[in-house]
């Protein structure tokens, strides 16, 4: 049975005791915002042994970290604009994110078509996905292959046969980024770092020698305020940091700029693509297309934004630019406005270059380190949140009197008793597969559970034999069981949109078990008649905001 002791200490239920001892110590660091980066952060510094917090105004991975095309790549495109930096960090962190949560990140081979008048000729792609290869360390059987255009049909018959003159296929990751979020975090307080969402800071406060020495924080769910103390703050807030820069009066020099970037998402019978495929699009871009259990999921867009950095949506220009682009690319099968199912859109917190459109400013992560010692981290890629880390620790490190060593995270497994490869994930599967078929689990939930959850399923469907429900029903109350005492659930969107994905990759699941979990959540959390209607409002927003398609942005 795995072991479930070490996450017991993230439990929604001791919120109250978490809040606590946020007031209680002066932190070696203090970390504000809880999405990959943030929490990649914490468990480099609690690694090291650092006495680390975490404060999140929302959820954890509820700003961009739930909102990305969920691959762990190093970003062929950025060749072409000779990022050749970021694409060997990042390519070279594949292999090891891959290694630390192999039911997580899982390999992907990745079809990138080449067509008549296409980005890629065979030559440049031949060449470059050689390049991305090499800088990566890619090497034996996930080495890239030119692949002729009978073969390619073979892989691929959706493609546009007219178009068509061969592909190349290469090797990329695939994850889902909240669930990346939420096992880092797990991780950190495994090691002694204390985390909490629904925090909100509203303010630093600083020493005698005006250096920032902690911040004021509001708990959205009690209305508490508190005050936490750290000798150092940083700030990995993404797409708010110059919000945060505005607070500490830093923001000067260079700024971010936001940009949008969609995905839509079709049941796979709609789309129902073999491969993952990364193609034209008539305006120049690429973009991607990747089926995933039931559905298949298209994006991105990338578009500048000025809009409410709280409530990002899809417009009807966002799904007809992709809708538009998919048609192109598979000409036979003609999907609608009405075809889509869900969709996600995020913002990407880059830094602003003058004269540049949001598809040529750079991934490339950087550091702001204010007048009064708050260090803010922006910019980068999901890809690369450890050694972004790393360099945020090493910094920190070496402003503090005690030193606490180097970056260990490449030998910490994201889970404790991790599966150890693809091949122990697979064989994980298919025994789930084997126990279900006696009952009436579907094999989509035995895969569903170990790329979720790994090898703390067993918690979960050991869970699953106390309730006295059907199978589907049954499941997801164990994971929402799970959810609040192991992974600090607070909100049925917690749980629905960055626990399990249900909002993106098995919408229709949400109205079946809906009720019963509402029931269960507010049994668990205590909530009365008016925080339910509230919760249920909440939802609905949020599944409204996945399936329709707004006018223009909403700015407020
Ligand atoms: P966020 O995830 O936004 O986290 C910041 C957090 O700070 C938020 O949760 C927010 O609530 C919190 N916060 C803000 N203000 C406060 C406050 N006052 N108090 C407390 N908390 C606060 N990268 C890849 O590697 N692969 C991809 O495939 C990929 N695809 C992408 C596609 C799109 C469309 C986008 C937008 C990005 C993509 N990226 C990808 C980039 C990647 O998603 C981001 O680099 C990464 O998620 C950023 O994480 P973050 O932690 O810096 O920001």
């Amino acid at each position: 049975m795995f072991d479930s002791k070490t996450t017991t200490s993230f439990s929604a239920l001791k919120r109250q005791d978490h809040l606590n001892e946020l007031q209680a110590e002066e932190f070696d660091l203090l970390v504000i915002g809880g999405g990959a980066t943030g929490c990649g952060i914490a468990l480099d510094a609690a690694s090291r042994g650092m006495k680390t917090a975490l404060l999140e105004k929302v959820d954890f991975a509820a700003g961009t970290s739930s909102k990305s095309t969920k691959l762990i790549h190093g970003g062929l495109r950025y060749l072409k604009q000779f990022e050749v930096g970021l694409v060997r960090e990042t390519g070279k962190e594949r292999a090891i994110v891959h290694r630390l949560a192999p039911h997580l990140v899982l390999p992907e081979k990745m079809l990138l078509p080449i067509t008549t008048n296409g980005t890629y000729g065979k030559w440049s792609a031949s060449i470059g996905v050689m390049v991305y290869d090499l800088l990566a360390g890619v090497g034996g059987k996930d080495r890239r292959q030119m692949l002729d255009k009978k073969r390619t049909l073979e892989l691929e018959p959706l493609l546009d046969e007219s178009q068509l003159e061969g592909s190349c296929l290469y090797a990329e990751y695939r994850t889902d980024d909240a669930r990346l979020t939420i096992e880092l975090i797990k991780q950190a307080t495994a090691y002694g770092a204390k985390a909490i969402n629904y925090c909100t800071v509203k303010a630093f406060t600083y020493d005698d020698h005006k250096k920032v020495n902690g911040v004021q924080c509001l708990d959205e769910l009690s209305g508490q305020s508190l005050v936490v103390k750290a000798k150092h703050v940083v700030s990995a807030g993404g797409p708010w940091v110059d919000q945060l820069r505005t607070l500490n009066g830093s923001k000067n020099g260079k700024q971010l700029h936001l940009t949008k970037g969609v995905h839509i998402v079709f049941p796979h019978h709609k789309l129902p693509l073999q491969h993952s495929v990364y193609f034209d699009v008539p305006d120049g871009r690429m973009i991607f297309a990747i089926p995933r259990g039931k559905i298949t999921y298209v994006g991105t867009t990338d578009t500048s934004y000025k809009g409410s950095l709280d409530n990002i949506v899809a417009t009807k220009e966002d799904a007809n630019y992709l809708l538009e682009a998919i048609n192109h690319a598979f000409p036979s099968i003609d999907l609608q406005l009405s075809d889509i199912s869900s969709n996600w859109a995020g913002l990407r917190p880059l830094i602003h270059e003058e004269g540049k459109s949001p598809s040529e400013l750079s991934r490339k992560d950087e550091i702001f380190e204010s007048p009064s010692d708050l260090i803010s981290i922006a910019g980068g890629k999901l890809t690369g949140y450890r050694r972004m880390a790393e360099r945020i620790v090493d910094l920190v490190n070496s402003r503090l009197d005690e030193s606490f060593g180097d970056c260990k995270t490449d030998k910490i497994p994201l889970v404790s008793h991790s599966l150890e490869n693809s091949e122990q994930v697979n064989e994980y599967i298919n025994q789930l597969k084997r126990h279900a078929s006696s009952k009436s689990m579907s094999d989509y939930y035995c895969w569903y559970l170990v790329t979720t959850y790994g090898k703390q399923t067993e918690v979960i469907l050991e869970k699953m034999k106390s309730f006295d429900d059907p199978d589907d029903l049954a499941l997801a109350r164990a994971e929402l069981w799970y959810g609040v005492h192991h992974e600090m659930v607070n909100s049925l969107e917690d749980f629905f949109v960055r626990r399990t994905g249900r909002l993106y990759f098995d919408l229709e699941s949400i109205a079946q078990v809906r009720e019963s979990l509402t029931h269960d959540l507010s049994k668990y959390l205590n909530w009365d008649s008016t925080r339910i209607e509230d919760e249920n409002k909440k939802l609905n927003l949020l599944i409204s905001n996945a399936t329709n398609y707004y006018e223009s942005d909403v700015l407020v």
